[in-house]
């Protein structure tokens, strides 16, 4: 995060902490001291300043204006792909497009980008000429789907992003330097397991480990955050379901401090936001986006569509064909084409997520194309034995049925067989069972072979996150 550093309040509160928290590192009080004799980088600082100006102004703008200026910028990003990316080059000549011609309607001729092209051209989708010191490498992928390797622009790529998750987290009610946590993939310190926070003087936040999301550890998470009293609380869903869970089980209190929960890198499922909502007794926002930088939608402080950010990308939704949808309910694979990285431009990228668009208009009055609950990404469909997809996304786990249940991930390796690993509670017993296999028959088709598998524990994620399916085969949207 960009930091706006705000020196009295953080020095406070960073005594108070020293006193409150444990293995509080006093010298971090002597850190901020000099952090704030170093010259701020003023670069970064304008670029930041300009676009969060630029931002405040362009969510005011009407449809046309908006519609407008995303022309010229994808004009403008074409022109340098066909003048520098040895691949569009290519592309752009051998499928007869004119990259100063292309308008929002006909680029939809331009073939889509795969993440199997970027891993194959990956040299060639390097824009010529960018420094070394330029590109700041990245890698995504895990257990399931194709591994993906690509460059942002270290100077601006990030930049930029800040000031849309400034202006997004504003619309909330978020402000940056205020006392908050983040409960997201942080590895506190691999050589001392027993280690699950820091607090980071410079953000003023609070950092809490996801790697440590487990029954025992749940009650420790729960009190520093009742000690820290943070105003909001960024997590990846997956592991502030647990949490929710823990208070609603225990009927503890929900943390008073508390105003905003902000959740992403992940799909929240309706039944995680319900039990993150009861639990904490505020709203969840969420946000969609990734690393490889093409789109940003999210929630506003008036409804529950993603906004998509328009000054960002260009949204498509497709259909398995390749055809664009139009109009609102038709769910659709997320194709963007991204504005914000032009060392390695991704333009018309098939993200493998699905969404619909919403009906009607926001109450905001933003004038972003908006998206319905975004969900059904590739990784978490289930595979029946005759081939048919389920979204996990059917499976409502905020039910009685699952109350004796600590934890679960489903695994599947075989079409139309399923194995659900359950950590249990004490209570849990032979009905309880009985009757979660009854529930997923009947969502999944008797012909689904599913068998429960009692584990002590479930591994995160190499990034911290809690996978609920650990799908072995391949699923394809299309081919
Ligand atoms: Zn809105």
């Amino acid at each position: 995060m960009l930091i706006r550093s705000h020196p009295r309040s953080l020095k406070s509160n960073a005594i108070r902490l020293a006193k409150v928290l444990k293995n509080w590192d006093p010298t971090a009080v002597e850190r901020l001291e000099c952090v704030r004799r170093l010259p701020f980088p003023s670069r970064a600082r304008r670029l930041f300043q300009e676009t969060v100006a630029f931002l405040e102004e362009s969510a005011h703008w009407d449809r046309m204006s908006i519609i407008r200026w995303q022309e010229e910028r994808l004009g403008s990003l074409l022109a340098m792909a066909a003048k520098k990316v040895p691949y569009y080059r290519r592309l752009f000549a051998d499928s007869g497009i004119r990259a100063d011609e292309v308008t929002l309607k006909t680029m939809r001729n331009i073939p889509f980008l795969t993440r199997e092209i970027v891993e194959q051209q990956f040299d060639r989708l390097v824009a010529e000429g960018t420094p070394n010191r330029q590109k700041e490498y990245f890698t995504t992928g895990g257990s399931t789907g194709v591994p993906l390797r690509f460059y942002v622009d270290f100077s601006r790529t990030n930049t930029l992003r800040e000031a849309f998750f400034h202006r997004m987290w504003g619309w909330v009610g978020y402000k940056p330097w205020e006392r908050g946590a983040i409960l997201r993939g942080i590895p506190i310190d691999s050589d001392n397991p027993d280690a699950y926070f820091d607090y980071d003087v410079l953000s003023n936040k609070l950092l809490l480990s996801s790697y440590h999301i487990r029954p025992d550890w749940l009650h420790r998470l729960y009190t520093i955050l009742v000690e820290f009293a943070p105003r909001s609380l960024q997590a990846y869903p997956s592991a502030a379901t647990p949490l929710a869970q823990h208070i609603v089980d225990e009927k503890l209190p929900p943390i008073p401090s508390l105003r905003l929960i902000l959740c992403g890198s992940e799909n929240i499922y309706q039944w995680q936001r319900e039990i993150i909502e009861e639990a904490f007794h505020c709203r969840v926002f969420s946000w969609y986006g990734h690393s490889e930088n093409v789109l940003l939608a999210g929630e506003c402080e008036k409804g529950h569509a993603y906004h998509a950010f328009s000054e960002h990308g260009v949204l498509e939704l497709i259909r398995p064909d390749g055809s664009v949808i139009e109009g609102p309910g038709e769910v659709g694979e997320i194709v963007g084409t991204g504005f914000i990285n032009d060392i390695m431009p991704f333009i018309r990228y098939r993200t493998g997520d699905q969404a619909s668009y919403a009906k009607g208009d926001c109450a905001c009055g933003r004038p972003y194309p908006r998206l319905e609950r975004i969900d059904g990404r590739l990784q978490e469909l289930i595979v029946t034995s005759d081939g048919r997809y389920i979204s996990m996304t059917a499976i409502n786990m905020h039910t009685d049925i699952f109350n004796q249940v600590r934890q679960f991930q489903f695994e599947q390796s075989e079409k139309g067989r399923l194995i659900m690993h359950i950590v249990r509670k004490p209570s849990f017993s032979d009905a309880d069972k009985q009757k979660i296999l009854q529930v997923l028959h009947t969502k999944m088709g008797k012909a689904m072979d599913i068998t429960i598998d009692f584990v002590e524990h479930i591994k995160p994620t190499q990034r911290g996150k809690h996978r609920f399916l650990l799908q072995h085969l391949p699923v394809k949207f299309s081919d």
